[in-house]
């Protein structure tokens, strides 16, 4: 049973992304972990440990049980930028998942994967059950904290012309935030195609690199995980061009949204 009274840890995945939390944070400390630096102290009252672990499941499951062990961490969240699936959703729409899944974990038969749990063998319930899911009193604590979130609209200098506003919410609308499924999988989604089918297949609304594998290791140790994506692209075609104009502007977001929730984990 984690300590109660313990630290959370979180994980970002990119410099940006701590650096949107680090900026609100107090009574900081830094140590070393893997070469990197951990930046321990507290995000409004909160005591965490923050720290950037690279891009990817690997680097993130790594990051994730090295803190929980060496800290006794009594959860895991995720905090940073993701792509969005769900056409409906608009870059700077924020993400809070109730579901986590790794898309490119599975069986490949020719064109189609069959998801599968990962880390157990692929038999009985483990070939459907393929998603990490939040418990769900903390995911109906959390929708009810998300809605009455308001985020502030985006910089004006971001704001394409007008002809390519598809992306953007229209003006007066706000910026989302909302309980979704996002998904993680080693590969930076650059594609309408794959946007739409993964959107499609596994009814999400986001994806990453790292959100899933970090449930992983929650899953084994025994600790909640929540991830919290603000999205800086819309993985279609357009992604490899937003994802750097927009990553800086939206990584806020997700900080902003964490400290609205933090309370409730
Ligand atoms: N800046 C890095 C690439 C980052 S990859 C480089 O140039 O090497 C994208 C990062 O943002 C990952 O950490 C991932 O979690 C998230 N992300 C944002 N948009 C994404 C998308 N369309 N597909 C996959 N991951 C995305």
């Amino acid at each position: 049973m984690p300590d109660s009274t313990a630290a959370l840890a979180v994980i970002c995945a990119m410099a940006e992304e701590k650096a949107a939390l680090k900026e609100h944070m107090s009574f900081i400390e830094t140590r070393d972990l893997l070469g990197r630096t951990v930046t321990l102290g507290q995000l409004d009252g909160h005591d965490v440990v923050v720290a950037e672990s690279g891009v990817g499941k690997v680097a993130s499951a790594v990051t994730a049980a090295l803190l929980a062990r060496e800290f006794g961490c009594r959860g895991l969240v995720v905090s940073g930028v993701a792509g969005g699936l769900d056409p409906d959703l608009h870059i700077g729409d924020t993400v809070i998942a109730h579901s986590l899944v790794q898309h490119d974990y599975g069986h490949q038969h020719d064109a189609t994967l069959t998801p599968f749990r990962p880390g157990v063998p692929p038999l009985g319930s483990n070939r459907r059950d393929y998603a990490f899911d939040l418990p769900r009193d903390l995911a109906e604590r959390l929708a009810r904290v998300a809605v009455e979130i308001a985020l502030p609209d985006l910089p004006d200098d971001l704001l394409p012309p007008p002809a390519e506003t598809a992306d953007r919410r229209p003006a007066g609308l706000g910026r989302r935030v909302l309980m979704g499924r996002i998904l993680s999988g080693d590969q930076f989604i650059n594609s309408e195609a794959v946007r739409r089918r993964l959107h499609t297949e596994f009814a999400a609304q986001a994806v990453e690199m790292e959100g899933a594998a970090v449930a992983q290791v929650g899953a084994l140790l025994g600790l909640p995980v929540v991830v919290v994506r603000c999205l800086s692209d819309l993985a279609g075609s357009e992604s490899h061009l937003d994802f750097p104009r927009f990553v800086a502007a939206v990584a806020p977001g997700a900080a902003m949204v964490l400290r609205r929730i933090i309370r409730e984990l």
